[in-house]
């Protein structure tokens, strides 16, 4: 644990919080009074800073935008009922960025430099976590290489920051899904393991062509064969068949989410039969056509769980079970958005109380 004098904090001199609307919070487009930021040179890291958020100034030969060193992490602050500010295994988060940050060459970041500074700068920016139990601030640590170098090699200075925004409800609205089996999100040996920048921009086009004929994101399959599943869009993907919970084992393409984790845990605690194995779009489609696939949904930070309702395959679409049926989605989601919130006793101690 560093020290609040170990951050160097400039606050910011009249907090811009009464110009947001926070009845209409649109996603990442809002942003609190105050951001951290540290710098790496010299095999060292300086000394954080909290000041007031703002743009930064970079040069244009800078690494991470021509060759893509660049990683980012994603976590929530919910305000409890009784007022605390919760922010959900951050611990989880900080050793998922220095494993993203080695496989990209990246320096590690110090654990108190990540823990802490979201305990400092959400602290300072407490205001800004919304009351409305539906909302919540959404956390972004990120890092980048800042050397203003065109050779094609490990930067020797980077950027660490953690940006902060209030976010509103997410209507999670039940999902169609197509099973793409043309593009490729990860392969073995590759970097869908990491949070990488360049994993989302390589799966924008996919993305977009199929939400040009209404679908709303993509089922990722392996690269070798488009055989197995892997993730559903930007979240790890669950299903379950004939009562039993089934995901995709963590391997180099699969990004291991704290979501999925803590998911499975509770649903082992809970009694539910889980297995961690290759789940294939054949049995997925035979599960459908014999009438054993009772659950199919994504799970993120972004959504907890998101619903999936149609699924399209080749030239079918599949209407799955009603979302009323569904058992361990719902019930394992609400008692994981629960503990989040403080509603219930976090007896695994998965909080971090600001
Ligand atoms: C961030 C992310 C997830 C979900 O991880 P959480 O830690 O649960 O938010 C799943 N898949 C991909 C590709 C992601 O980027």
């Amino acid at each position: 644990m560093i020290e609040t004098q170990d951050f160097e904090i400039i606050r910011k001199s009249e907090t811009s919080i009464s110009e947001i609307d926070f009845a209409n919070l649109p996603f990442g487009r809002v942003f609190s009074d105050h951001m951290l930021i540290a710098q790496y040179s010299k095999g060292s890291w300086s000394r954080p800073t909290i000041k007031p958020y703002g743009d930064i100034n970079i040069s244009p030969a800078m690494s991470a935008i021509h060759y893509g060193q660049s990683i980012f992490e994603g976590l929530k602050a919910f305000k409890s009922d009784n007022g605390e500010t919760l922010v959900f295994r951050p611990d989880m988060n900080w050793e998922r960025m220095n494993n993203s940050a080695q496989r990209l060459c990246m320096p590690k970041i110090p654990k108190e430099y990540f823990i802490d500074g979201i305990k400092q700068l959400v602290s300072l920016d407490q205001a800004w976590v919304p009351e409305d139990p539906s909302c919540s601030l959404y956390i972004r640590p990120f890092m980048f290489a800042t050397d203003p170098f065109l050779g094609v090699k490990p930067s020797e200075t980077y950027t660490f920051m953690i940006i902060t925004s209030p976010v509103g409800p997410y209507y999670a609205k039940p999902l169609h899904l197509k099973v793409e089996t043309e593009y490729t999100r990860a392969a073995m040996g590759g970097v869908g393991f990491a949070k990488a920048a360049g994993n989302y921009g390589s799966a924008m086009l996919p993305a977009k062509l199929a939400q040009d004929k209404g679908i709303d994101q993509l089922i990722w399959t392996d690269a070798k064969e488009h055989k197995y599943i892997e993730e559903a869009g930007t979240m790890n993907m669950m299903v379950v068949i004939d009562g039993k919970l089934l995901t995709a084992p963590l391997t180099s393409t699969i990004l291991p989410g704290v979501t999925r984790d803590s998911f499975l845990t509770l649903a082992r605690e809970a009694g539910y039969p889980v297995e961690e194995r290759k789940v294939s779009v054949a049995e997925l489609i035979d599960a459908q056509e014999n009438g054993t696939l009772e659950e199919v949904f994504g799970v993120g930070t972004a959504a907890t769980i998101a619903q999936v309702e149609k699924l399209t395959f080749q030239d079918n679409t599949y209407n799955l079970a009603p979302i009323s049926t569904r058992e361990i989605s719902v019930k394992i989601g609400q008692l994981l958005l629960d503990i989040k919130k403080g509603n219930v006793n976090d007896s695994r101690g998965w909080n971090m109380t600001v």
